[in-house]
């Protein structure tokens, strides 16, 4: 018995791999609209419920949880987070049906199938095949599947709060996303930023007024762009009071990962169409300012008259969209909090938060043994040194989890197309996953 047979049962396995993932692909299962939730779930429950999981299903007010066991006895578990919502399609983008799978020049495309469910069938047959070289899981597994990241997981909170032994019951949760770069290298994400969203609204008078009495009243354009122009300067420092508070400063080994980290800055400078980054920065002080500080971001912004040629007029209404991508030890609600007081200070009451929603940052340390094991587990399978992400550029709902070390790898690439039109991965990549899956629950 040996890894290597696990990998040739892998191997064996795989048009009975391709079947199930195919099956699945074909489910439109858009929580957006409202589709595909009882199909899933049936299906779920069926595949998990034949390779001997005790399966499970939490009804929320919208998609339900689906959640699978293997109770080995052992004292350690592990846990799988996934989804098995899509995001929406447009039909008439893609080269072949999004929800009739195909493989192509050795790529699956089909929606969901980077984003995640690829991920799901992956895992699974992964332990699968584990089982049937060992006879015995060496650890405990368990499933999170929810119905609803695609739309902001509105009822994964729900979930935990009333399944708290379950969900936070585990020593190590692999996440759903991730993948390998444009030179071929896995990448490993030990975490991911905090994020807060806020809706602005200011209102000075109640109607418009001619532009000839524009000394008589306040601008409603104007004063919304003075409140957001005062939250920071153009250096990129935040001026609200407190802002930086309670940021955790990075470990050693995590400012020697920042500091060390292969960031594309000549790729990404092509994918912007830009000549310099932003302020000039570049190297240590760039990744360091990328992977440590908050940000505050302008999404969306309008006001008065936007229709052909001209209208002479002191708006009174403007709007505002604003997104701060939080690190660790930033708390959403506390800074919405400073935000008021600030502008309250400054004479900026009539600026309304309409309404807001925020989650937190979570990182694991890459000192954490179950991160060391993940990482060896990748550089043993792959052959190569893993990149290792301390946060991910992006946010995601791994705060709902506090206390369990999250880390997300996954089997998409750099072309992959998640969220967008002829969404695909490569079948060689996704057979590699699960020997990094089985090579995981082995180690
Ligand atoms: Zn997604």
């Amino acid at each position: 018995m040996s890894l290597k047979e696990v990998y040739s049962v892998l191997l064996k396995n795989k048009k009975e791999s391709i079947d199930l993932l195919f099956e699945f692909l074909k489910i439109p299962s858009i929580a957006a609209q409202n589709l595909g939730e009882k199909a899933s779930i049936n299906f779920l429950e069926r595949i998990f419920g034949e390779a001997g999981f005790d399966c499970s299903i939490f009804e929320t007010n919208g998609f339900a949880v689906f959640t699978a066991e293997l109770n080995t006895g052992s004292d350690k578990t592990i846990t799988f987070y996934d989804h098995y919502d899509v995001q929406p399609v447009n039909i008439e983008l893609w080269e072949s049906p999004p929800f009739e799978p195909t493989i192509r020049n050795g790529k699956i495309f089909a929606r969901g199938v980077a984003d995640n469910k690829g991920e799901i069938i992956c895992r699974l047959q992964a332990i699968k095949a584990y089982g049937e070289v060992f006879g015995k899981i060496p650890v405990n597994i368990k499933f999170i599947l929810e119905g609803e990241e695609e739309i902001g997981s509105l009822n994964l909170g729900y979930f935990v709060e009333n399944n708290k032994e379950f969900a936070l019951g585990t020593d190590l949760c692999i996440w759903e996303f991730g993948g390998k770069d444009t030179e071929g290298i896995q990448n490993i994400y030990l975490g991911v930023k905090g994020c807060l969203y806020l809706q602005l609204k200011t209102d000075t008078i109640g109607r418009d007024v001619h532009s000839g009495y524009t000394q008589f009243v306040d601008n409603g354009a104007f004063e919304l762009a003075w409140a957001l122009a005062a939250l920071k300067n153009r250096n990129d420092k935040i001026l609200v009071p407190g802002f930086y508070d309670n940021i955790l400063d990075p470990t050693e080994e995590e400012l020697l990962i920042i500091d060390n980290f292969n960031l594309k800055e000549e790729e990404l400078k092509k994918i912007f169409g830009i000549d310099k980054i932003r302020l000039g920065l570049s190297g240590v002080e760039l990744k360091r300012k990328f992977f440590l500080d908050p940000t505050i971001n302008i999404c969306g912004l309008w006001s008065g008259y936007q229709g052909p040629g001209s209208k002479t007029i002191v708006p009174h209404e403007a709007f505002a969209k604003v997104d701060c991508r939080l690190v660790p030890g930033q708390n959403a609600k506390d800074l919405v909090e400073k935000i008021r007081k600030f502008w309250d200070d400054n004479g900026f009451s009539h600026i309304e938060i309409t309404e807001w929603d925020g989650y937190e940052a979570v990182k694991t340390l890459p000192t954490n043994p179950v991160a060391q094991a993940v990482i060896r587990t990748v550089l043993e399978v792959s052959g190569h040194d893993p990149v290792v992400w301390p946060l991910a550029g992006g946010s995601g709902p791994m705060c709902l989890f506090p206390g369990v070390p999250c880390i997300s790898i996954g089997t998409s690439h750099s072309q992959s197309n998640a969220h967008a039109p002829n969404e695909n991965i490569y079948v060689d990549d996704w057979i590699e996953g699960m020997k990094t899956v089985a090579t995981l629950i082995h180690k």
